[in-house]
Parts: C-alpha cells; sequence; structure tokens
C-alpha cells in the first residue's frame, strides 16, 4: 500500500533533520567525509578503533517518514547457529569470519547510540545468540545501559538449561523460545539435528528464572508442521504460555523453498478452530506483530504473526543490527546503513548517531512480497529475526 510521506516531525529536528533535502545534503557531505577517513584508516593504520563517548549524551525520539516511533532495536550477535531449520539456512551455511562481526565493546556503543535515539526495547537474536561468547556481560551491559527498559531474546532454547538464571540476573526480562513441533523425530528432521529434550529442558529452566511470559516461537511449513498446530496450540490450555504461529517468510537462497511451503496465518487458524472451536480475541497491541487469541479456558494464548499474507507494517517501530554491523530497516527489505565500518574508521558517536537517526528516519513503509520484492541480500540467520 502506497502512503504518503509526512514531513519531518518537530523531535527529528532537535538531531539535525532539518528538512528531507537539507538533510539529504549533510548526509552527503558526513558521507564523503567519512569515506575519505575510512580510505585513510585503510591505508594508513589498518582499522579497528572506537569512538569516544561524549560526557553528556542527550536522549531523544525518532520517528521514521511515515510517523512511526523507532523504539525497538533487534540486534543479532552472531550469524552462527548450532541447529540448521530448514526454513532458515540451508544446511552447508557460510559464516561470516569472527572480525567481521561486531566486537563485545561496538555493540555496546552502538546500543548507546541507539538508546540515545530513543530506543527503549532491545531483543538479541541471531543465529543463535546464546552461542555468542560473554552474551551473559553483553546482556548486563545493554541492560545498563540508560534509556534501555526492556531486554529480550529468542533463542532456540538448547543453551537455556545453563545460561537462563545467569542471563536472568544479568537483567534480561523474557526469552522468546522456537519450537517448530512437539515430536522429537520432526523436530530432528526440521532442525536437522537438534534434540526436543534441550528445549524443554531450556524452557523450564527460563520458568524458573522468571524470564516470563514465555512466549514460544512456531514456523509453520507445509508438509513438515503443519499438522503439528494443533498439539502445539494444546500446550496453552494447561501452561501459562503463547504460542505464537508464523507464517513462514522468504529470504535469500531459500526463498523458493519458503514460498512453495508457506502456511498462512487463515489456514492455521482454521485448523486450530477446527479442534477446539471459535478462539476468543485476547486485546491487541497494533505495535505488536503477533495478533492475540485464546482457546476459551485456556490458561495460555495463542498468536499469528501473519508477516507474509496480512503484514503489520504500520505500527512496525523495529530497527535491526545485523552481526557485521549494518543498521537493516525492515526485516524483509535489502535496505541497510552500514555503521561499522566508518565506526572502525574513527567516526564519532555524534556521526555514528547521524547515520542511524537518518537511515531509521528513511525506513521504507513495508515489504513488497506481493510486488515479487524479496530480501535478497541475506538468509534468516544474518539478519537476526
Ligand atoms: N536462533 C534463534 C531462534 O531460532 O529462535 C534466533 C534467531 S531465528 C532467525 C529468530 C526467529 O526467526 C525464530 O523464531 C525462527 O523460528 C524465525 N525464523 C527463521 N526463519 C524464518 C522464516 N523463513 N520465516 C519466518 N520466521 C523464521
Ligand atoms: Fe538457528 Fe534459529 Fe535459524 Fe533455527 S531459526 S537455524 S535455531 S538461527
Amino acid at each position: 500500500m502506497a502512503v504518503a510521506p509526512i514531513q519531518p516531525l518537530d523531535v527529528l529536528k532537535s538531531v539535525g533533520i532539518k528538512s528531507a533535502e537539507e538533510n539529504a545534503a549533510d548526509l552527503a557531505a558526513l558521507e564523503t567525509d567519512l569515506a575519505q577517513r575510512i580510505e585513510t584508516r585503510r591505508t594508513e593504520h589498518g582499522t579497528v578503533t572506537i569512538a569516544e563517548l561524549p560526557d553528556e549524551i542527550a536522549l531523544t525520539d525518532v520517528h521514521d517518514s511515515y510517523g512511526r516511533h523507532i523504539n525497538y532495536l533487534r540486534i543479532s550477535l552472531t550469524d552462527v547457529c548450532n541447529l540448521r531449520c530448514v526454513y532458515c539456512m540451508p544446511e552447508d551455511m557460510k559464516f561470516r569470519p569472527t572480525k567481521e562481526l561486531m566486537s563485545d565493546d561496538e555493540i555496546i556503543l552502538l546500543t548507546k547510540v541507539a538508546a540515545s535515539l530513543g530506543v527503549t526495547k532491545i531483543r538479541l537474536t541471531g543465529g543463535e545468540p546464546t552461542i555468542r561468547p560473554n552474551v551473559v556481560e553483553i546482556v548486563r551491559q545493554i541492560a545498563e545501559t540508560p534509556g534501555i527498559k526492556d531486554v529480550a531474546m529468542t533463542t532456540n532454547g538448547l543453551m537455556l538449561d545453563k545460561l537462563a538464571q545467569p542471563l536472568a540476573d544479568a537483567g534480561l526480562n523474557r526469552v522468546n523460545i522456537s519450537i517448530d513441533t512437539v515430536d522429537p523425530e520432526k523436530f530432528h528432521q526440521l532442525t536437522r539435528w537438534g534434540d526436543i529434550a534441550d528445549v524443554w529442558r531450556g524452557i523450564d529452566a527460563s520458568e524458573k528464572a522468571g524470564l516470563t511470559p514465555i512466549k514460544l516461537n512456531c514456523v509453520v511449513v507445509r508438509n513438515f508442521n503443519d499438522e503439528d498446530v494443533i498439539e502445539l496450540a494444546r500446550l496453552t490450555m494447561e501452561r501459562e504460555w503463547d504460542v505464537r504461529f508464523i507464517e513462514m517468510m522468504p529470504f535469500g537462497e531459500v526463498s523458493d523453498f519458503q514460498q512453495t511451503n508457506v502456511v498462512t496465518f487463515r489456514e492455521i487458524r482454521e485448523m486450530v478452530e477446527s479442534v477446539f472451536g471459535p478462539l476468543e480475541e485476547a486485546g491487541y497491541d497494533f505495535v505488536d506483530p503477533s495478533r492475540p487469541y485464546k482457546i476459551p479456558g485456556a490458561k495460555g494464548k495463542l498468536g499469528f504473526i501473519s508477516s507474509v499474507t496480512e503484514p503489520f507494517c504500520q505500527g512496525c517501530g523495529r530497527v535491526r543490527f545485523t552481526a557485521d554491523g549494518k543498521l537493516r530497516l525492515c526485516l524483509l527489505r535489502d535496505d541497510e546503513v552500514d555503521l561499522l565500518t566508518p565506526l572502525r574508521a574513527g567516526a564519532t558517536f555524534d556521526e555514528i548517531r547521524k547515520l542511524m537517526a537518518d537511515g531509521s528516519f528513511h525506513k521504507p513503509w513495508g515489504h513488497g512480497l506481493a510486488d515479487g520484492v524479496f530480501a535478497n541480500n541475506r538468509a534468516m540467520n544474518q539478519i537476526g529475526g
């Protein structure tokens, strides 16, 4: 849907965004200057430097050109994973060398930039975030960042048996755990080698550590686990869990598979209602991608994330840091702003802040799947879902 851009809001002026034209000129000058400094760094010093924090960091808010408040950042801690889910990446996936990924210090500095621009909610993801070395310390420092009010994680849960309590102690508030079937054999097939017992242990440890409400993410794949939605939905009868069914989205190399095997929100809902009867609506928050429902009498909730067939772009205030330090503006579009290269080339905190503010302002309205526009430059694990 085409929506007319609104004029920049007053609040944007405080971060140097005056008008679209003035800002474009400013940014072009900054980019030329940074490009020269990056080149000088490469030839004279190699790379890697990290900006000094200013004595005082002013907090402000950023809205994009459609007026959406950008307040939610997902950070991919690594593109590496200890599973190979069929809907996420090919079995022979090649991962990036560590030196191309954000270091711990770089993650923290970029988080501070984001917080200074009004980001209050962080979700750590990947790849598999729990296999990042120092993940507990990274969580601690993010949770201590002024302005950050909520730190959550999306994980396959395999490592939570050991990590849930240390992560909670470090300041993690909640976890979303991916589990696409309750059948051990199918779980093994879908993840290519996972043991579902590890996930159950992780869920248990997370509940004990108070990382609640527990949300379970289930990507539904035709002919793999579409029939399993019934048993997954049944989990909510006895447990206060949110079971969320996600439409499979197409990305990069595996997009043919994803398009052929997507199961729509309507189909999933019909399957669930054919067994449990009509679902009750359970509140709706337009900034939440998941539409909440309940099986009558259930303790937990069901959610439907219909990114493909009924997108929720109007409420989307999310941006992402990919593991290699790009600001990704929409999950399903290739638009990115490189923050890590300028940071390593000596850009100041305020310069990085300007790049991020400007990038966020230009967040695209929504995805273009209906027009055949796919995100081709990365697989899901490289973006951070
Ligand atoms: N490894 C962690 C996990 O699996 O929860 C975090 C990263 S994973 C990329 C984040 C979320 O994206 C998971 O809930 C996963 O099920 C979902 N996901 C992966 N590929 C997807 C796809 N093609 N379409 C929709 N969701 C997908
Ligand atoms: Fe790994 Fe998560 Fe992708 Fe599965 S969905 S392969 S667990 S990153």
